[in-house]
């Protein structure tokens, strides 16, 4: 080990900084936020500097380094561009027993700075021991995203908690045992959705009941986009991550299936057009018999749970029998669709308006309300609706949208297999048939699908 790691309280200890430019003002950010009071000597100071000075965050001392600049200070900062300098602070601080570092100059360090991770009162700092920074940057972003942001605050609300916790469970053991089921049960995930009253409600009420309690399920219905595992939102990463069981139909493509914690149980609930697989009911029942027994549920959706996904009906059942849950949104395939195939849904000149409609009916005849939808200037786009292609554009044709309208169909979108084909209202469906477009696919309907051609992505 080459460094000693350690935490270092700064409220109210005297930090010296000497230098004024960026560099110098990145450092003092950090020392500003641990509560350092801060004395900047330097020529000159960059914009940033001089505006904390006028707010009174930091005394600033327009002069070169001296010795006597280092009375009653505990820490150094050397942000200069002279290793001369630095040397020279260095020595200064050594006889004096000053923690000095210099920025990028190891040989003028007693410590050195980590990359941080900061979910304060959570902090966690890596160190390559100063040989590649880079590196250090580079696992510091990769865990950025790893963690999620509510960890700040679950360790924030957990110590809070602390000494109640101590007061009701008397030994070491107990209370070790109800901080690990707690931290693995469904509480941290309501901190990190933003339920923060709700968990300390939880939290409390935990400790009132004991830890040996037993462990609440929870349902989280996840919105997993289009089918590109790259769409998914951390969060929906975090809870496939976390998952016992896996309830997932056909919308849900492998590579994201594949990403799901390997040891959960995954439950295919699929339904495939006017082939329900299995019914909604039983989805629904299945989603809360897990829950009731403990686990934490991953209802994968589609695109986004809430559109067209019948997520409304899934939570209407579990809030019904007490469970708890969360929905968790995904990019819409609409949204997926329109970016992966160059069609945007709106435009300042073509579009002010975008309709989400489904094409699918239990009985086979599409019942939209097509007088709201043949606007010139209304983007619409039809979810559920290969089948029903030629009844749709017929329609909008009768209902006075010009069959010269541009319309096109987006298969798999945003995959490796999407295909997209492009006609008018009165010969996209006989182009759908001719290539033999199957579901998933999406029609979208106006004017923006012109730009099409000049805003596809091409490979070359
Ligand atoms: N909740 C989903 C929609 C479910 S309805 C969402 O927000 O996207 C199912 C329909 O969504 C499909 O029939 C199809 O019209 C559309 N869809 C889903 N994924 C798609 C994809 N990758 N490409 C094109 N259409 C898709």
């Amino acid at each position: 080990m080459n460094y000693f790691p350690l935490f270092l309280n700064l409220k109210n200890q005297h930090c010296l900084v000497i230098g004024g430019g960026d560099v110098a003002a990145r450092k003092i950010r950090l020392l500003v936020a641990a509560g350092g009071q801060i004395t900047v000597v330097a020529p000159q100071l960059c914009e940033e500097l001089a505006q904390a000075v006028v707010a009174g965050k930091l005394i600033y001392l327009a002069a070169s380094f001296n010795e006597s600049q280092l009375q009653n200070v505990r820490l150094v900062i050397a942000a200069t561009n002279s290793e001369d300098v630095n040397r020279q602070v260095f020595e200064a601080c050594e006889a004096r027993g000053i923690l000095i570092n210099a920025v990028d100059d190891p040989a003028s360090c007693r410590f050195i700075t980590p990359a941080i991770v900061d979910r304060s009162p959570l902090m966690i700092a890596i160190s390559t021991s100063g040989g590649v920074p880079v590196l250090a940057r580079q696992l510091r972003s990769q865990l950025e995203a790893l963690i999620p942001h509510g960890y700040g605050d679950l360790a924030q609300m957990a110590s809070d908690f602390r000494e109640e916790v101590k007061q009701t469970l008397t030994s070491v053991d107990a209370r070790k045992q109800f901080w690990e089921k707690t931290l693995a049960g469904p509480i941290p995930d309501m901190v990190f959705a933003g339920q923060h009253d709700a968990a300390r409600r939880a939290l409390s009420a935990a400790i009132k009941t004991d830890a040996n309690a037993p462990v609440q399920g929870a349902v989280y219905l996840v919105g997993c986009g289009p089918g590109n595992p790259d769409l998914l939102t951390f969060r929906a990463l975090r809870l496939m991550q976390q998952a016992d069981v896996v309830l997932y139909d056909n919308l849900v493509s492998a590579p994201i299936l594949d990403m799901v914690r390997r040891d959960a149980e995954r439950v295919y609930v699929g339904k495939k057009s006017n082939n329900h697989a299995v019914p909604q009911e039983e989805i629904n029942q299945l989603l809360v018999r897990y829950a009731q027994a403990g686990k934490k549920v991953l209802r994968l959706k589609g695109g986004d749970p809430f559109i067209f996904g019948r997520g409304g009906e899934e939570i209407e059942e579990l809030a019904e029998a007490g469970i708890a849950f969360e929905v968790v949104p995904g990019i819409t395939s609409a949204a997926g669709a329109s970016c992966y195939a160059g069609i945007p849904l709106t435009h300042r000149d073509y579009a002010q308006s975008v309709t989400f409609v489904t094409g699918h009916r239990r009985d086979g005849e599409v019942e939209l309300d097509w007088p709201r939808l043949v606007s010139p200037t209304e983007t619409v786009v039809v979810y559920m609706g290969v089948a029903q292609v030629e009844k749709i554009c017929a329609q909008l044709i009768k209902h006075g949208r010009s069959p010269n309208t541009p319309a096109a169909m987006v298969e798999k979108a945003t995959l490796s297999q999407q295909r997209i084909v492009v006609g008018t209202l009165s010969n996209l469906a006989q182009k759908v048939a001719e290539l033999a477009i199957k579901p998933p696919a999406l029609i979208i309907i106006g004017e923006v699908v012109n730009l099409h051609d000049k805003l596809k992505w091409r490979e070359d």
